[in-house]
């Protein structure tokens, strides 16, 4: 038995609610720990530093790569986004569990290194309801919402790669689904 905490990946197409799942989950789940990533974009309204994201330059970022600071990361739609390593590997080592909320290509990178690790592929009711949500956001231009559709649409090719696929049909009902999943991981690792 390892009294090392659970590795979490919650990924799948942006727009099909990853953050909206992931925060009802911290809050029915306080002792789960939140991977905060870097990023090049800019922050949305309301964001802040360091609790959604840490808000990097492009220099910063390249920085972080060539220092192997990051567990992963990717580029995705113009913009640079990774994992801090560091506190993934001590948060682990501390027994508690820790959740990364990314999309695809960097969902793969952290198999590669972490087989051990629990991987979840949020996914769409279908993809017109994913393209709903996009749009409604309001927060994305006609172009960038064009290419995060297209990115969708090969990111639920992938999806078969993952250990478990959850529907995201209501928040609450993904939120039970994903504690399921998380309670049975932490069983087999006792029984290991
Ligand atoms: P957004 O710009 O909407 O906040 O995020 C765009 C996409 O990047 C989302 O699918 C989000 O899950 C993903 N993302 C956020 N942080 C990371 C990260 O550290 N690494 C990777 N690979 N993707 C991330």
């Amino acid at each position: 038995m390892s009294d090392r905490g659970l590795l979490l990946v919650l990924s799948g197409p942006s727009g099909v609610g990853k953050g909206t799942v992931c925060k009802a989950l911290r809050e029915r789940m306080p002792d789960l720990v939140y991977s905060v990533s870097a990023t090049t974009r800019s922050p949305r309204a309301g964001e802040v530093e360091g609790v959604n994201y840490f808000f990097t330059s492009k220099e910063e970022f390249r920085r972080m790569i060539e220092q192997d600071q990051l567990l992963e990361w990717a580029e995705y739609v113009g913009n640079y986004y990774g994992t801090p390593r560091r506190f993934v590997e001590e948060t682990l080592d501390s027994g508690r569990d820790v959740i990364l909320e990314i999309e695809v290509q960097g969902a793969l990178q952290v198999k590669q290194k972490f087989p051990q690790g629990t991987f979840l592929f949020l996914a769409p009711p279908d993809l017109a309801e994913l393209e709903n949500r996009i749009v409604g956001r309001g927060t994305e231009s006609e172009e960038t919402i064009r290419h995060r559709m297209e990115m969708a649409r090969t990111e639920i090719e992938l999806m078969d790669q993952y250990d478990y696929v959850v529907v995201n049909d209501q928040i609450e009902c993904a939120c039970e689904r994903i504690q399921s999943i998380i309670t049975a991981e932490h069983l087999k690792k006792e029984r290991q």
